[in-house]
């Protein structure tokens, strides 16, 4: 199948975090936390829709400038998730900068923060370009089950980790994902098309068979459209499988309840992001500043029996031996070898 998502660390596993999540056919894309984003074309910025913080350390946080620098005077919404006191993070962000000329702009752009508590009740606010930037708060409520995002498409969750100050984990789930057959399409005479993300739309939000479906094109006979029900082109030319889950875990000290909480809320992910910060003959440093090893990390992702590790955020300290041991001890612990 091909997949829906296409995740990528925009820094590498030793810069900073931010992992960028494009989507298939679709100018449209996520990012999961807000590292340096210099290495992010404004292309791919502009395609933002969602930007989730675990947390507010200067490495996740640094890009919001260039976020917001290549937004501006470009209009749409971006929202922005983040811990407690994360909206007066955003605000004190905005003050740093004289807003006098803005209300000019012919597009106004729109930062939505909200910031989620650990017992689930989250707070928003709105900042409008044109309006400076000022605040407006306003919108309050529950997130069930740590549910921030619910797409036709997908839903994006998240989970409060002790990094000594509250630290998120973020979990990326597309609902189901439809296969179109293609070589069924040219049997019937059907082109590929936009009309094909309708379709999938349909089915996704578990319309009826009877739903009426017209596959739209051009060709060189002029505009063409052929009329089918829902159920005659599942039947002919789709198949829905299981969706695509992506775990997103950072910054974490390494408790007991962290280790039982992560393996809770990665469990039968497809791929699991998760910090890797230290290696395990560090692990004294690891518990100081709050971090994971490797070997950890990869025991996590055993216990939740994911199916593919992604290991990252490797401390600085170790540029000099490069990436390969560390994740190397992060497979082995995966594979359950013995240390
Ligand atoms: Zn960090
Ligand atoms: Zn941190």
């Amino acid at each position: 199948m091909t997949p829906l998502f296409h995740p990528r660390l925009v820094n590498g596993p030793f810069g900073d975090p931010a992992l960028y999540v494009g989507f298939l056919h679709e100018k449209r894309a996520l990012l999961f936390d807000l590292g340096d984003l210099a290495a992010l074309a404004p292309r791919h910025i502009l395609r933002l829709t969602d930007v989730f913080v675990s947390h507010t350390h200067m490495d996740h946080f640094v890009g919001f400038d260039r976020l917001v620098r290549v937004r501006l005077g470009r209009g749409g919404v971006v929202r922005l998730f983040g811990p407690p006191g994360f909206i007066a993070q955003v605000d004190a962000k905005l003050r740093a900068y004289t807003w006098n000329l803005v209300s000019r702009y012919e597009e106004d752009f729109t930062l939505l923060a909200t910031e989620i508590d650990p017992d689930g009740t989250y707070q928003s606010a709105r900042f409008c370009c044109r309006a400076a930037f000022e605040r407006e708060d306003g919108w309050d409520g529950t997130a069930r089950d740590g549910l921030l995002v619910e797409d036709p498409a997908f839903r994006v969750r998240a989970q409060h980790l002790d990094h000594k100050i509250p630290s998120l984990a973020f979990r990326l789930e597309e609902r189901a994902h439809v296969n179109v057959h293609k070589s069924r399409l040219v049997e019937m005479g059907l082109p590929t098309g936009p009309w094909l993300q309708d379709l999938k739309r349909a089915v996704l939000t578990g319309r009826t068979d009877d739903t009426p479906v017209t596959a739209r094109w051009t060709d060189a006979d002029g505009e063409q459209a052929r009329g089918f029900t829902l159920g005659e082109l599942k039947a002919r030319a789709l198949s829905v499988v299981p969706g695509q889950h992506v775990a997103y875990v950072v910054d974490a000290a390494p408790t007991e309840a962290n280790v039982a909480r992560i393996t809770a809320f990665a469990k039968n992910a497809d791929r699991l992001y998760i910090e890797a910060a230290f290696l395990r003959e560090h692990a004294d440093r690891a518990r100081e500043t709050c971090h994971l090893t490797a070997d950890l990390a990869g025991r996590i992702a055993r216990a939740a029996g994911v199916g593919q590790i992604v290991p990252f955020h490797f401390s600085t300290r170790y540029g000099g031996i490069g990436e390969a041991p560390l994740v190397a001890e992060a497979e082995a612990a995966f594979a359950g070898e013995a240390a």
